[in-house]
């Protein structure tokens, strides 16, 4: 009896077996398999961020057997740092009745809009429509607490949820969703191991190579899922490709080469590839101070009242938009080109302090901040922090026409008085670029055809978010085409096995 029928007699009874019989199919006998039967055999999810964790579970609703296939030793990606919230409108938890998300993305996404316009407007219709679901999905479904919500830059309305506790909202989704698959006798995860192709046969996606930690190439076999991330980390690859005046750049997201290429070699579209946000705060660590991947500043330490200096200098209102504080850092000169870093001082008092207690604390914890006085600051920086509290005080206007000061407290400061410092620099945040998908979650070629056997989720693609994307709609998109992308997948290899 054939090693296949053996395995089929015992599947008969047992789902598990089942399972285990599809990974065995896939694995050692894939040459075997003709390529009408590859949807047969469940699905491969590459990434286990947040879109790739979402398009999982959702294949698991299905019942489908999911292996999913992660290039770090441990899972999560760059959605377990997340740390504002992701976006929804309307829920439950909002107190105002919010009709401005679409239009709010449609704005921030700029003069991108003009190119594919209808496009880009359907990828928006479905993030936006779809965010409300994706909300009561994550809390009514998955138990995930997201109870607080704030406004941030760019949102009309309060709409970046978060938990009502300690626990960052990217940490709690994450390991909540990665806690219910692994509950599932048909999840399967694989970590330390690199998808390095997309397998292709008769026009359509058949499965993946992939290499584990001793290097052998092996291969897997049936419709995919790519939820690979960003490349905000690849600063000499497609970063130096696209936006050669980022290369070297430090970056908030994990060093790692992108995986648009993967996806170009099976005929995939990219949009958006220059667009990239960058944030002008992430710490200098100053016990490891060329590491490229930075911890990032959260912006509530300059919107509460904090400070920024070059050379014992303010520069700029640090209220600006993320850009324009970009801009106004790297006009002057880095202090290292590798990584390619400035050094900027950001001071606040404790007044500040008392109001972003938690954060603080946390970055003196991690070494990132330090509680000193004025006269370590040197001479220029104490001038500039008497200027500072004394436009705060409302004695003078402020040279850089800043008019809000949130918790700012010191009224005369002195070379004695407490300050809390740390070392930022602009870094990679966001790279809205990637592979052109459909509202349905489908990768398109360069015709605009879905490419048969072949969705993406995340931050792998591009075109959702334009010329920048909003706080909080990130993780939004993760969950909303993640999903959906597991239904579609879901929903071919059902078809197929008819
Ligand atoms: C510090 C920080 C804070 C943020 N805060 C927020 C926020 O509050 N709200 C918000 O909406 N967004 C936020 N973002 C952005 C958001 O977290 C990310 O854009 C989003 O999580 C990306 O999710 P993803 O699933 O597409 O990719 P990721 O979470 O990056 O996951 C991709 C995974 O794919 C794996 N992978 C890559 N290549 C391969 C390969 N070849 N083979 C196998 N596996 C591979 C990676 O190792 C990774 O684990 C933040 C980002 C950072 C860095």
């Amino acid at each position: 009896m054939s090693r296949l029928r053996i395995l089929t007699l015992f599947s008969l009874g047992f789902f598990g077996l089942l399972t285990a019989y599809l990974y065995n199919l896939r694995t050692a006998m894939a040459p075997n398999i003709r390529t009408e039967d590859v949807a047969k055999l469940g699905a491969i999810v590459v990434g286990s961020g947040l879109a790739g964790l979402s398009a999982a579970s959702q294949l698991i609703s299905h019942d489908i057997p999911v292996r999913l296939l992660e290039r770090a030793a441990k899972p999560g990606g760059n959605s377990i740092k997340a740390s504002s919230g992701i976006n929804g409108a309307p829920t439950k938890y909002q107190s105002v009745v919010d009709d401005a998300f679409y239009a709010d993305t449609v704005k921030s996404a700029g003069k991108a809009m003009s190119a594919m316009t209808a496009h880009r407007e359907k990828l928006i219709g479905t993030l936006t429509n779809s965010s409300s679901a994706a909300i009561s999905w994550l809390v009514d479904t998955k138990g995930i607490d997201l109870s607080k919500v704030a406004q941030l830059g760019g949102h009309t309305f309060p709409r970046t949820h978060r938990g009502a506790g300690q626990t960052p909202p990217g940490f709690s989704i994450v390991s909540t969703l990665l806690k219910s698959l692994k509950e599932s006798p048909i999840f399967h995860l694989q970590t330390s191991c690199t998808v390095t192709k997309v397998l292709q046969a008769d026009h359509r996606v058949t499965g993946v190579e992939y290499a584990c930690d001793d290097g052998e190439k092996q291969e897997l076999h049936g419709p995919v899922i790519f939820a690979a991330g960003g490349f905000g980390g690849d600063a000499e690859g497609l970063l130096a490709q696209y936006r050669p005046d980022l290369a070297g750049y430090p970056s908030t997201n994990d060093p790692r080469p992108g995986t648009q290429p993967l996806l170009t070699a099976v005929g995939a579209q990219l949009i958006d590839m220059d667009l990239v946000q960058v944030h002008p705060s992430g710490f200098v660590d100053p016990a490891n101070p060329s590491s490229p991947l930075k911890f990032l500043a959260a912006e509530v330490l300059r919107g509460e009242g904090g400070l920024l200096l070059i050379n014992g200098k303010r520069f700029i209102n640090e209220l600006e938009t993320r850009e324009n504080v970009t801009n106004a850092i790297v006009a002057t000169a880095p202090t290292s080109q590798s990584p390619k870093q400035w050094t900027v001082q950001l001071v606040l008092d404790e007044g500040v302090y008392n109001a972003a207690k938690s954060h603080i604390d946390f970055y003196i914890f991690k070494g990132l901040m330090r509680k000193t006085t004025i006269a370590d600051l040197g001479e220029d920086a104490l001038e500039s922090i008497q200027q500072y509290a004394s436009a705060a005080a409302g004695k003078e206007a402020d040279s850089f026409h800043r008019t809000a000061f949130a918790h700012w407290a010191l009224t005369d400061p002195t070379p004695e008085s407490v300050v809390y410092t740390g070392i930022v620099t602009p870094v990679v945040h966001f790279t809205m670029g990637g592979v052109v998908i459909s509202d349905r979650a489908e990768v398109l070629n360069g015709d605009g055809e879905k490419i048969e056997g072949l969705w993406g989720a995340g931050e792998v693609t591009g075109g959702v978010h334009g010329g920048n994307r909003l706080g909080g709609s990130s993780l939004l998109e993760c969950v909303v085409f993640g999903r959906t992308a597991g239904d579609q997948c879901a929903e071919y290899i059902n078809n197929d096995s008819k």
